[in-house]
């Protein structure tokens, strides 16, 4: 997450795997299989005989001090305060309704939050400490901090079924997430500072660490940003001094996040179970002229670009006027065919969208704070593994003024 006021580079960092099977590190969202075809979505394979396992060092930075809390600095009480923050973004995605890892439903799917003392207990710019371990860090510092940059996750997926890292156990699919580790900045350039110092006078400075942890745990389960203004995943943070959303409750451990994040994270951990969230909506973007599409260069052979990339493709209730959940439109793939390749098709798939609402569907091109760059996770590179000659995506399509079709009878 950075902050709004600074361009800032974009702390994404890829990494070549250790282990015997290859596995590859994204920032979010998707992984292409090694064996080619449909680019695979990034997620755990989590359950209550396989939970997640979470843990936060407690070695926090104190010349400059960094986070800010209640109680005093080097106190058992401030780690209190810093766990019960950890808790609570934790808690605002179990909470989500309708997810495989729901905290009512589905009780230790999430394991129990555990710490170390080392400073360095994530995974570091040199690919070492992959350890299958997934921690939070105050006190690691890392080239990945540069300008305006105040928390990163790197994410470690598979790109093949029995990609191991650490001790962990052999991935299942490709796409599965090994590791993710979340890192704050130590240097003195940001502080953070809890829920309770945050409204204190020594807060008005700081981020808000509870949004910037819930923000960092979203990638954590696969979530790529999101152009949606006021999401907990937009990838800049709210202003010193202010936080996102509202502060969670025992009756709202989500209120945190939008209905933005929410449909985000049911996508990608459905349960099965759930008959509310079940609705979808699907399309295509396509210019009025489909000729300004034939100067853009076929990507790889087997694939053709026949609809705008990379449009912000938005739902919105249409008796409340509030947003439910947005994407990219650009592309679709046959996952059922093991051979198949993107096409770049302006499809678009908002899934998991409350039934019994109407819904205005509409698109825009990706400009303004949010640039195509914050979403390379999503829209960055698509081009198969195993793909016959070279590849070369289709630029984000900016360049366009929405208009709506009439609608049939
Ligand atoms: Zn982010």
């Amino acid at each position: 997450m950075k902050r709004a006021t600074q361009l800032a580079t974009v702390a994404v960092i890829a990494f070549a795997m250790l282990a015997a099977q290859p596995a590859s590190g994204y920032l979010a969202d998707l992984t292409l299989p090694a064996a080619g075809g449909c680019p695979a979505l990034d997620r755990w394979n989590i359950s209550a005989s396989q939970p997640l396992n979470r843990r936060w060092s407690t070695s926090l930075p104190l010349a400059p001090v960094t986070i800010l809390t209640v109680a005093a600095q080097n106190s058992a009480a401030q780690l209190t305060e810093i766990e019960n923050t950890i808790t609570a973004a934790f808690g605002a995605w179990s909470g989500v309704s309708g997810t495989t890892f729901n905290a009512t439903n589905y009780p230790g799917v999430i394991g129990p939050l555990t710490n170390v003392s080392a400073a360095d207990a994530c995974s570091n710019d040199s690919e070492s400490n992959i350890d299958g371990l997934n921690t939070i860090c105050f006190n690691q510092p890392s080239m990945g901090f540069t300008t305006g940059v105040l928390a990163f996750t790197r994410v470690i997926t598979a790109n093949a079924p029995g990609a191991t890292v650490g001790s962990g156990p052999p991935a299942a699919f490709a796409g599965q997430i090994l590791d993710s580790d979340t890192l704050f900045r130590n240097d003195g350039e940001a502080t953070f500072a809890t829920p309770g110092a945050l409204s204190s006078t020594q807060g008005q400075g700081a981020y808000d660490l509870e949004s910037l942890l819930t923000h960092e745990l979203g990638h954590w389960f696969g979530l790529d940003h999101s152009a949606v203004w006021r999401a907990m995943m937009f990838p800049y943070a709210p202003p010193p001094g202010q936080f996102l959303g509202s502060r969670p409750t025992t009756n709202l451990p989500d209120a945190q996040l939008s209905d933005d994040d929410r449909t985000g994270i049911r996508m990608l951990y459905p349960d099965p179970n759930d008959a509310v969230n079940v609705g979808a909506i699907r399309g295509q973007v396509q210019p009025a002229n489909p000729f300004v599409l034939a100067t853009i260069p076929q990507p790889y052979p087997g694939a053709s670009v026949t609809g705008i990339f990379g449009a912000h493709v938005v739902a919105v209730n249409a008796a409340t006027g509030s947003v439910i959940a947005g994407t990219f439109g650009g592309w679709s793939c046959n996952s059922s065919n093991p051979d198949a390749v993107p096409q770049f098709d302006g499809s678009f798939d908002i899934e998991r969208l409350p039934v019994g609402n109407s819904y205005w569907i509409y698109a825009e091109p990706l400009v303004g704070l949010a640039q195509p760059g914050d979403f390379s996770g999503a829209l960055g590179d698509l081009c198969p593994s195993n793909s016959a000659g070279p590849c070369t995506m289709p630029p984000v399509d900016t360049n366009f003024n929405p208009r709506a079709l009439p609608s049939g009878p």
